[in-house]
């Protein structure tokens, strides 16, 4: 089954200075071109329609069944993705369709993936990427708007637009499983040879409930649960509640010195230099998106998400260069 793709708009008239991409989206269907047949199937026959029968129990071992498989199958996964914001997502996108033979897990605090690409700066719909990264668009197919003027960037209508599409393109590869309500408490860890806390290894992720994990403090003995994995790419945003997990997580191991802190906007700076320095930070963890800046004390890029779609494309590069050497650590 191919995954769902966006469906592009019946042309409307674009606003002054803007013009309808229509090229990243040749080959969608323009809605009107094809119609729904629900209509034809349901309408007027509602005198008539009833649910196929089911007992309330199936439902229950349906659901469990099919969670308690995927449990069992991703408790050994080849990458954890921790994080699916646009970074995570944009990872665990190239990351699937490459290599189609890696079992990656996404594990995502909020019930809702997506992280901060549901809007654009302060609350606004609209998406503002940065040339080159409209080659991701052009990828998934989600049409956007050029500014005559400056060729420089393109909007996107709906930031729900693109985070909805890469997140359905995302779900639909077979080998990715999504346990989103679910968080990274820790990391799982292996000493290295020479007992230098800097080479550390990270070895998985301790998971659990996010609600269990918020109620720690005021409920004892809620032990976690575990995820091995060679390669990790953490991708939890900046410092916030739940933001910068890792990052934050290497320094009270004593893995990284300090966390550099994330500096003031500059989104000339802080685009390239995410991008370029995603990276493995310690073996078998790799840091992308905006958690980066937080290491690395690069600034802040407010509203454009360019840099966290190609800081994915370069996580997932990463994850491929040093897989075979990880796993094969890990084996030992
Ligand atoms: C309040 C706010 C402030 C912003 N400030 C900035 C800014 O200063 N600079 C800037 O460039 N952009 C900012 N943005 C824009 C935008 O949110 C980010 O640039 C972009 O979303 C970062 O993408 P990301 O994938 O790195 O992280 P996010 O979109 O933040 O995604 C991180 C994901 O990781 C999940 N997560 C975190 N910890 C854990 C854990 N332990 N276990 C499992 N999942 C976890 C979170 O729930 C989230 O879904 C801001 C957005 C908001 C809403």
């Amino acid at each position: 089954m191919s995954p769902p793709a966006a469906l592009m708009e019946s042309p409307i008239a674009a606003s002054a200075g803007l013009k309808q991409n229509v090229l990243s989206s040749g080959t969608l269907p323009v809605m009107g071109e094809s119609q729904t047949k629900l209509l034809d199937m349901f309408g007027g026959k509602w005198d008539q329609f009833n649910f196929a029968p089911i007992r309330e129990s199936q439902v229950s071992r349906a659901m469990t069944r099919r969670y308690f498989q995927d449990l069992d199958k991703y408790a050994e996964s080849d990458v954890v993705i921790v994080g699916a914001g646009s970074c995570g997502l944009s990872t665990a996108y190239v990351l699937a369709k490459s290599r189609p033979n890696l079992k990656i897990a996404i594990v995502e605090a909020n019930v809702s993936p997506g992280g901060g690409a549901w809007l654009g700066g302060q609350l606004f719909s609209a998406m503002v990427m940065r040339r080159p990264a409209d080659a991701f668009l052009n990828e998934l197919g989600v049409p956007y708007e050029e500014d005559l003027e400056n060729p420089n960037y393109v909007v996107v209508k709906h930031a729900a637009l693109f985070t909805s599409t890469l997140l359905s393109r995302v779900l639909s590869f077979p080998n990715v499983k999504l346990f989103n309500a679910t968080s990274v408490e820790d990391l799982i860890t292996r000493p290295s040879p020479n007992g230098n806390p800097k080479d550390t290894r990270i070895a998985g992720v301790v998971v659990n409930w996010t609600l269990v994990t918020l109620h720690h403090d005021d409920h004892s003995c809620m032990d976690p649960n575990t995820i091995n994995a060679p390669v990790i790419i953490s991708t939890t945003g900046h410092d916030g509640p739940f933001g910068a997990f890792s990052a934050k997580r290497l320094v009270s191991m004593s893995s990284v010195d300090k966390l550099g802190g994330m500096r003031g906007l500059d989104m000339n700076s802080a685009e390239d230099a995410i991008v370029k320095n995603t990276r493995e930070v310690t073996k078998g963890l790799i840091i992308g998106g905006m958690e980066l800046s937080e290491i690395d004390g690069f600034n802040r890029m407010g509203p454009t998400f360019g840099a966290m779609t190609l800081s994915g494309v370069k996580a997932a590069e990463e994850a491929l260069k040093v897989f075979d050497e990880r796993k094969r650590e890990c084996a030992e």
